[in-house]
């Protein structure tokens, strides 16, 4: 059980310098990052049958920061393979997109995934069903519908993307997790736990369920801003590794500069008993952090920043709990919109719809799970803050963060 680490002993999270994406450079820092996490052979049996699940959002090309870049999951494949394993690279895009066949074909290609089959022996899954799992032991999700490579690996390797996101301020090992449900099961769970608290703890009831044998993060270049899609690229020079999503996400805060307390499933971990968010169980190894962090990361426009890092004030939490009032709202920039309609299939809520050709968005209805913004692929849904809610966020001090 990787996030229940066994008292005493420090949970090994590599931190390996990677200056960019040439093919010898992933390969040498991935080399040491396998062996400071533990070794490869012991956290992936040899000759297992392996999914490695990257991030794989929205069919875009590597370089906008949106996905697990090829260069890192080929070579997580390649050092799979040459233990024996057999791997299945596999994932669902985000929910606006649907799962389908023809759509994975067009992901792989336009991601850069799709030479990985005969370059290193993998097989991209192109199965589109999925099974129900369940998980008694969960706290407030115990079904979870998954992919079905899911059910036919021994092991699951994560192979993450470091983001800031609009819901969840990071996204990294644990957040990844979510791309094992298909397609259209994504804003449906969105729906079912509108709440942060409450979708932070299905989200950790699905790391505690699926348990992957280990976590991988591209942080060569990650996404700064109003991520997970509309940010932009941000240099960080980084893979981290570990065994446990947690203490990977807990360090990948500190390369980042985010206080781990501000991200609300590392915030429930903690209330669980699952990790510490001061990192004293954790035993970081490799490059020092301190050269690689960037405290000058910007951040997604949902989160509130004070001159001592982030904080709210007393005033605005008030006002915020007093209604939506000063929450970012979905806005639609008409000119921008090409009405593809992949909003309006993410939007659980039906509050998205397409009229005369364009999105429109019924704010009554709109529950600011921002899914919308997160498939908008013509960066045409804004996230701003109504006349009053701006002027309260303006008499309250608020500030985005590194702008
Ligand atoms: S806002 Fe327009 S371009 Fe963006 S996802 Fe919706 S319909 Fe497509
Ligand atoms: S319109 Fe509102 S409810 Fe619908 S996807 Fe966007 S943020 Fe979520």
């Amino acid at each position: 059980m990787n996030e229940h680490w066994p008292a005493g002993k420090g949970i090994p999270v590599a931190v390996v310098a990677c200056p960019d994406y040439m093919p010898k450079n992933v390969a040498c820092a991935l080399r040491r990052a396998f062996d400071l996490a533990g070794g490869l052979p012991a956290l992936v049996p040899p000759g297992s049958r392996v999914l490695v699940k990257p991030n794989l959002l929205q069919a875009v090309p590597p370089e906008r920061a949106v996905c697990t870049h090829p260069a890192v999951t080929g070579e997580v494949v390649r050092s799979l393979a040459s233990q024996g394993c057999a791997v299945t690279v596999a994932d669902s895009p985000g929910g606006g997109t649907r799962y389908t066949e023809r759509n994975m074909e067009r992901l792989y290609r336009v991601c850069g995934y799709a030479y990985l089959p005969e370059e290193t022996g993998c097989i991209l899954n192109h199965d589109c069903s999925y099974r129900e799992m369940t998980f008694p032991g969960g706290s407030v999700c115990t079904r979870f519908p998954l992919i079905y490579p899911y059910f036919q690996a021994d092991s699951i390797v994560s192979v993450s993307k470091a983001k800031t996101h609009v819901l969840t301020l990071m996204t990294g090992a644990t957040k990844n997790l979510f791309g094992l449900l298909p397609g259209l099961e994504k804003p449906l769970f969105h729906s079912r736990f509108p709440d942060p608290a409450i979708f932070s703890d299905m989200l950790l009831d699905l790391l505690l369920a699926v348990q992957p044998a280990l976590h991988i993060v591209d942080a060569i270049v990650a996404m700064e801003g109003d991520g997970p899609m509309s940010g932009s690229p941000r240099p960080l020079g980084a893979i981290v590794a570990s065994p446990s999503a947690l203490a990977a996400d807990i360090v990948l805060c500190r390369l980042m500069g985010i206080d781990p307390a501000l991200v609300p499933y590392l915030a429930r971990a903690s209330a669980r008993g699952l990790i510490a968010l001061d990192g004293s169980g954790i035993d970081i190894r490799g490059d020092p952090v301190s050269t690689l962090s960037r405290e000058e990361f910007r951040m997604p426009g949902t989160y509130a920043a004070g001159k001592s890092g982030f904080s709210i004030p007393l005033a605005f939490r008030i006002v915020h709990r007093l209604g939506k009032v000063c929450q970012l709202r979905p806005v639609v920039d008409a000119s921008r919109c090409s009405g593809c309609g992949k909003c309006t299939v993410a939007c659980p809520s039906h509050a998205a719809n397409l009229v005369h050709g364009r999105a429109r968005i019924d704010r009554r209805q709109c529950i600011r799970c921002y899914c919308c913004h997160e498939m908008c692929e013509q960066g045409a849904i804004r996230l701003e803050r109504g006349a009053v809610g701006a002027l309260i966020h303006a008499l309250a001090g608020e500030k985005r963060r590194g702008e």
